[in-house]
């Protein structure tokens, strides 16, 4: 690991500081990603900036119905949190399907958003090839090992997928991601704070440099009782998604009156499509409506020699989560 230097900021506005003109400066959390990162020599900052210590870990209902988290909320804080388990359920439900019980203890929430592919490629330095690690030197994945890449969105640069399980239920039920930096607050819509690689994979999110995530807004939501969040991978535990689900669905009088779904481990970012979901409303909840409006989501789909597979099970993930969450409202499945 290369050599760095280290400080502790004591509030916000003095981690803006150490930060500012510092290029190769970083923020740390929990640092459960950027560790392994320095470890590895995928990452190499100069400095770094603990931010542990400032006041942006609690949980809080806002007065409109919402939720407020602090960045620095633990994984876990947010698993097992009332307030989250009582009005989004889903998003505990995503949080514990990740990571182990020691990873969720320490990795914190804004952590969680800024995490980096699981890409193999990426992690193993003595692969050249990695647009996303070395912009220009192309991308070994695509003619290489690609079982766990993206089947959506991706670019001729770089096939990775965003391994964030958090993100997926954040996505659906339509985060806001509050951030501070040199030039004040910024709101940025869950939607639009992860990327798509296009030409410049190496930029994951539309954060800005220097700018810091002070906490995660979840909107009142209706719908979000009637939920599930399913994970298909390739052991039961501390494994990454292969295609994940976050569905929630709210029937009334035999019709959808809203539906909301995202899914995981198949594109650069958590993948919402805002069509496949009001084609939904004013149907009545079964397996046709909702392979239906899996076509739609899933349409452009794009698979690598090794991943075809993602492609029918990410429609019959789509139906089966959407499916269970419509059981749930019923109170024919279990709660989380
Ligand atoms: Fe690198 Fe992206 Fe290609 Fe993986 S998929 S090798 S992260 S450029």
């Amino acid at each position: 690991m290369k050599s760095f230097s280290y400080s502790q900021a004591a509030d916000v506005p003095s981690a803006l500081q150490a930060i500012h003109g510092n290029p190769a400066a970083f923020f740390i959390g929990g640092g459960t990603n950027l560790v392994d990162l320095m470890k590895y020599g995928v990452e190499q900052p100069s400095h770094l900036i603990d931010i542990g210590k400032l006041p942006l870990a609690d949980i809080e209902a806002l007065p409109d119905g919402g939720v407020r988290i602090g960045a620095l909320a633990r994984n876990s804080d947010m698993a097992n949190h009332p307030l989250i388990r009582e009005r989004y359920p889903v998003l505990s439900e995503a949080i514990l399907a990740g990571a182990s019980p020691q990873l969720r203890n320490l990795a914190t929430a804004g952590g969680n958003l800024m995490q980096r592919t699981r890409c193999y490629y990426f992690y193993d330095v003595g692969f050249t090839q990695c647009n996303k690690r070395n912009p220009g030197s192309g991308c070994a994945a695509r003619d290489g090992i690609n079982r766990i890449h993206a089947i959506l969105g991706a670019s001729d640069q770089c096939i990775a997928t965003n391994p964030s399980d958090m993100s997926v239920a954040l996505a659906a039920i339509g985060a806001i991601v509050q951030v501070q930096g040199e030039s004040g607050p910024r709101s940025i819509p869950f939607a639009e704070f992860h990327r798509l690689p296009g030409d410049t994979p190496q930029v994951d999110t539309n954060l800005r440099k220097g700018e810091l995530i002070t906490s995660i807004d979840l909107p009142s939501l209706p719908a979000a009782r009637n939920y599930c969040y399913l994970k298909v991978r390739d052991r039961r535990s501390y494994a990454f998604a292969l295609v994940s689900v976050a569905a929630m669905v709210d029937v009334q009088n035999g019709k959808i009156r809203e539906a909301r779904f995202a899914l995981g481990g198949v594109a650069h970012k958590p993948w919402r499509v805002p069509a496949a979901e009001k084609m939904l409303a004013g149907k009545e909840p079964n397996a046709a409506a909702f392979n239906a409006a899996a076509e739609v989501a899933l349409h452009g789909a794009r698979p690598y020699p090794d991943n075809a597979f993602k492609v029918p099970l990410a429609r019959k993930s789509i139906v089966r989560a959407l499916s269970e969450a419509v059981a749930r409202g019923n109170g024919n499945g279990k709660l989380g």
